[in-house]
């Protein structure tokens, strides 16, 4: 018998909210009136299974993903050059089913297949890992509502996801109808995205978009101004739901804004950037939460308005994968977060990162999940609000700001404690996590004398 998701809620704030219970997984708080009304939700985001992966003395054969280099130090959970083990992306799940934690749904943002030459994969193996990856949720999870977004690994070849249906779109959207209603298999058939309530009676929209679309790689896409006429849909869905008095969450891969650990680089084409942020402008009242993938990395932004208020909060989850090229000198260890909110008016009030410490992991031969850090208690915030975000990004521009070192060290998932972000380092973090369009990010670089 399963209690019901309040009971439980109210059993565990009770324990937790004796003395010296306080720390793990408390709930954010101050917004609230009663211990009983937040709800979660788990995003995962970036598995990437390496089908090849195999613990042998030949180093260069580890895994197809290491591309010819010698894997690193090779365990049972996984290598830095290699994509994820299976057994890793078990522990995972294993680590979400066993946390005890009630939540509402599941976000799940893209990105299954490896990491390996074109000519090393068709569609149909691009089909066949996330089928896998599918039915590994799905057997693990069988009464768990997920909503997933496709990446741009997701596809064959890589990135060119196209503006059509092809094939697969159609076998996505045949796994993933246990999940999906009628209309939102429709759409992600027809140009591989949704949208759906979290259930038929809440005022809750989930908003799967495919922003592979828009992505600087897909060259299918190159001068289109509306591919798959999904910037059309989004305005009339986001307008629907504002009409309905519905909140809405919007789920991708590649997120909007620039990437913080380049100068002046959008992961999406400019001009499909410039028209989201104008969109997610329009609509911030509607938007409470986005959420993405794709750089593998864990990092926040904030979207201001015209007048340079902060309208809305956007996350990037870091991967499951612990990969990283031969010519990256960090990465980050394996995570998975859990988000709060408040069910009344679904605004977010807090996150908690999990991690696996790999070389620990594999030096043990067990995975020990645990937590990272709470985001309102790491930054004594009060909430996952935008203000809340902008406040504490202004904190991280202060000289030597502890809060940043903190974000640093976050960033690559506590695997890169002793990396060191120098100033012009530090002004594209803080810019990215600022400035969302072209105009206010250039003007942030200056402010830096970038
Ligand atoms: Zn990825
Ligand atoms: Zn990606």
């Amino acid at each position: 018998m399963t209690l019901p998701g309040a009971v439980v809620c109210c059993l565990l704030a009770v324990w937790y909210h004796r003395p010296g219970f306080g720390m793990p997984l408390a709930p954010a708080g101050s917004r609230l009136p009663g211990p009983c009304s937040s709800r979660q939700f788990w995003h995962v985001t970036d598995l990437h299974l390496d089908p090849t992966y195999h613990i042998t003395d030949d180093h260069t054969k580890v895994c197809a993903s290491s591309k010819g280099a010698n894997a690193s130090n090779p365990g049972p959970f996984g290598d830095v050059l290699c994509d994820s083990p299976y057994q890793l992306i078990l522990s995972a799940f294993d680590f979400i089913k066993n946390s005890g934690q009630e939540t509402s749904f599941m976000i799940w943002t893209g990105d299954s297949p490896p990491h390996v030459p074109v000519q090393e994969l068709s569609t149909d193996m691009v089909i066949n890992v996330i089928a896998n990856m599918t039915t590994t949720v799905q057997s693990l999870f069988p009464n768990l509502q997920v909503f997933p977004a496709l990446g741009n690994h997701d596809y064959w070849p890589q990135d060119q996801l196209p503006v059509v249906t092809s094939k697969v779109y159609n076998a996505v959207a045949n796994l993933w109808k246990p999940w999906l209603n009628e209309e939102a298999i429709s759409t992600l058939r027809k140009g591989g995205f949704y949208s759906q309530k979290v259930t038929t009676n809440s005022s809750l929209r989930i908003i799967s978009l495919n922003t592979n679309l828009y992505y600087s790689s897909n060259i299918v896409t190159l001068n289109k101004t509306d591919p798959a006429n999904q910037f059309e849909w989004l305005e009339n869905t986001l307008n629907n739901s504002w009409q309905n008095k519905e909140k809405v969450y919007l789920i991708a891969h590649i997120p909007v804004g620039y990437l913080p650990f380049s100068r002046n680089t959008t992961a999406m084409r400019e001009y499909y950037n410039e028209k989201l942020i104008d969109i997610f402008r329009k609509y911030s009242d509607v938007i409470a939460g986005q959420f993405y993938g794709h750089t593998h990395r864990d990092s926040i932004m904030v979207l201001s308005d015209k007048k340079g208020r902060p309208v809305n909060s956007l996350f990037v989850a870091p991967a499951v994968t612990p990969v990283r090229s031969v010519l990256q000198k960090e990465t980050n260890n394996p995570g998975v977060r859990l988000f709060q909110y408040d069910p009344r008016d679904y605004q977010l009030l807090d996150m908690l990162q999990y991690y696996l410490n790999l070389t620990e992991a594999n030096m043990k031969g067990e995975s020990n999940w645990k937590l990272e850090y709470i985001l309102t208690q790491a930054y004594d915030i009060k909430d996952l609000q935008p203000e809340s975000l902008y406040g504490l990004a202004k904190q991280f521009a202060v000289l030597d700001s502890k809060q940043f070192i903190k974000y640093y060290n976050y960033f690559f998932v506590s695997y890169a404690s002793s990396a060191i972000c120098d100033e012009k380092c530090k002004a594209f973090q803080i810019c990215a996590v600022m400035n969302l369009d072209h105009v206010s990010y250039a003007d942030c670089l200056k402010q830096f004398y970038i």
